[in-house]
């Protein structure tokens, strides 16, 4: 009855092409990050919930994996002019539910949108391959899908991340399992929504909600082939080994901290501004945020102007909101303890209070000079609008700061050297290197993937790496003709 009044109807899991009821399923709220208030409610589905959408994936497959790729593929092309048609409302809903800027919201459709195009190129990316082995005996190999996969998602991107699995998974012929963040339940609806309206069949894609409970269940049923997750590394440890002690292929991207190296003759305003960018965008809550900033030598003629870039970043203008009272309260304990350790707070984002949202869950951009290695604040992930700057002498002592790391998602160096520019790309410890370029994301047809803490499992995640990890290769010998020599290669 409560959730009537709610801005979003309760959300329901999506099976077999419907919404369909969770009798068990205790509901969870769902708050905007924004205001601080409760928008909708979802169901923390129990395993029998999961299991009734593997048998749905499993009813859809035979129909779906049989239909040619080029069949398949046009439900994308349709599905591409859906999100376009329906890009406001889905940013919109980003923005709900997980507080970020509009502006970062529609990015992130426009992203699911460039993922979805490169899932319309996947025709011509796996036509597999043939040769003549020996005389009159052909031998080919082409790629199949797995069958029922499933991927999990974290609260940061609650559509683009979906898109990182959905269009490739699908396309490629597999039925999946779609777990969103508990934090951030509601774009998942939409997703599956507008591909029903494209014309997937049902059953090809089902959204099962909850908690850790299906994240287990996931990893433990027999008939889910493939699991996919994103996420913190403490998790991601955790499903990589669980999915793979049961047998499952399993691919898991976990937390970051991501180091950007400052020489002196860097260009001091596209420096400033690319790493202002690169530690606020998203409020610092991107797997990609460059949270630590490694100057070498003086480079405080760069400090200056990126202070100054980071007080032009408001909270509720350009900058969102952090995810939840708990995460505000985390971020700002690391300003605080990095401070009290002897580092010097040069931009202080604590106690940001938005008029209006006075509920809402606000840090303000920080920028912390000083900062040394055995601080917790250089150490782990903080994923706030924080920066953490460190000082070296040497262009290889700050290379051996980023190398000391657990993690490894990405790394950038700025500067004019063409040399140092290279040297960073052939020593830092991270599989994705910007240079001069603060979130240096791989896009289509590259792939998404660190190395590391940052990820477990053989395949990245998206782009033609994501090929492999979505399909199997069936090779098939074959002789017509009789008159061939038999002999033990044929
Ligand atoms: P999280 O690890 O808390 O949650 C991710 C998923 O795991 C969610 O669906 C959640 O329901 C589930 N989960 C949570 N606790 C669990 C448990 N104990 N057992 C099993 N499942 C559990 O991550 P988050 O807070 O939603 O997302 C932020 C994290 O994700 C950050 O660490 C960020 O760096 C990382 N991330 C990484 C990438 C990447 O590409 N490497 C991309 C986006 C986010």
């Amino acid at each position: 009855m409560e959730t009537q009044a709610l801005k979003y109807p309760a959300i329901r899991n999506y099976v077999a092409g419907q919404p369909i009821d969770t009798p068990a399923a205790a509901l969870l709220d769902v708050f905007s990050p924004l205001s601080g208030a409760v928008i909708s409610a979802m169901p923390l589905s129990t395993a029998a919930d999961l299991d009734a959408a593997v048998k749905a994936a499993q009813a859809a497959f035979p129909a779906w994996s049989a239909t040619p790729i080029k069949e398949r593929v046009q439900i994308f092309y349709r599905y591409k002019t859906l999100l376009e048609r329906d890009m406001q409302a889905l940013a919109e809903l980003v923005r709900e539910e997980n507080g970020k800027t509009f502006d970062e919201a529609r990015a992130e459709v426009e992203k699911a949108v460039e993922l979805t195009e490169f899932a319309c190129s996947l025709p011509q990316l796996v036509q597999g391959e043939f040769l003549e082995v020996s005389k009159g005996v052909e031998a080919r190999a082409e790629r199949k899908p797995l069958g029922v996969v499933a991927s999990i998602a974290p609260f940061n991107f609650p559509n683009m991340v979906p898109h990182w699995t959905i269009p490739n998974a699908l396309v490629l012929g597999n039925c999946l399992i779609l777990k969103p963040s508990e934090k951030v339940p509601l774009s998942a609806v939409k997703i599956a929504e507008l591909l029903k309206e494209a014309g997937l069949p049902d059953g090809v894609l089902n959204v099962v909600n909850g908690d850790k409970t299906i994240v287990e269940a996931i990893c433990d049923h027999p008939d889910i082939k493939a699991v996919s997750f994103v996420g913190s590394t403490p998790i991601a440890k955790v499903v990589y080994i669980r999915a793979t002690s049961n047998l499952k292929r399993c691919v898991a991207l976990g937390g970051a901290k991501n180091h950007l190296l400052v020489l002196p003759d860097a260009h001091p305003e596209m420096t400033a501004s690319n790493v202002a960018a690169s530690m606020s965008g998203c409020a610092g809550q991107r797997c990609m945020a460059g949270s630590t900033m490694v100057g070498v030598g003086n480079v405080d003629h760069i400090v200056s102007k990126l202070v100054e870039e980071a007080r032009k970043i408001m909270p509720g203008k350009n900058l969102g909101s952090v995810i939840s009272r708990e995460a505000k309260a985390r971020i700002e304990r690391y300003i605080t303890e990095a401070e009290a350790a002897g580092a010097k707070v040069l931009l202080d984002g604590r106690g940001a209070v938005v008029p209006g949202h006075e509920d809402g869950y606000y840090v303000g951009p920080t920028v912390i000079d000083y900062v040394t290695p055995d601080m917790a604040i250089a150490q782990e992930e903080v994923f706030g609008p924080v920066l953490a700057i460190l000082r070296t002498k040497t262009l290889d002592e700050a290379l051996a700061i980023e190398n000391a790391n657990p993690y490894g998602n990405a790394a950038a160096v700025f500067t004019q050297s063409g040399s140092h520019a290279r040297y960073v790309m052939d020593h830092a410890s991270a599989g994705m290197i910007g240079v001069n370029i603060g979130v240096p994301v791989p896009r289509e047809p590259f792939s998404f993937g660190g190395w590391n803490e940052s990820k477990f499992g053989a395949c990245d995640i998206t782009g033609k790496s994501s090929i492999e990890f979505w399909t199997q290769l069936k090779k098939t010998t074959t002789k017509w003709n009789p008159e061939s020599r038999v002999n033990w290669m044929s």
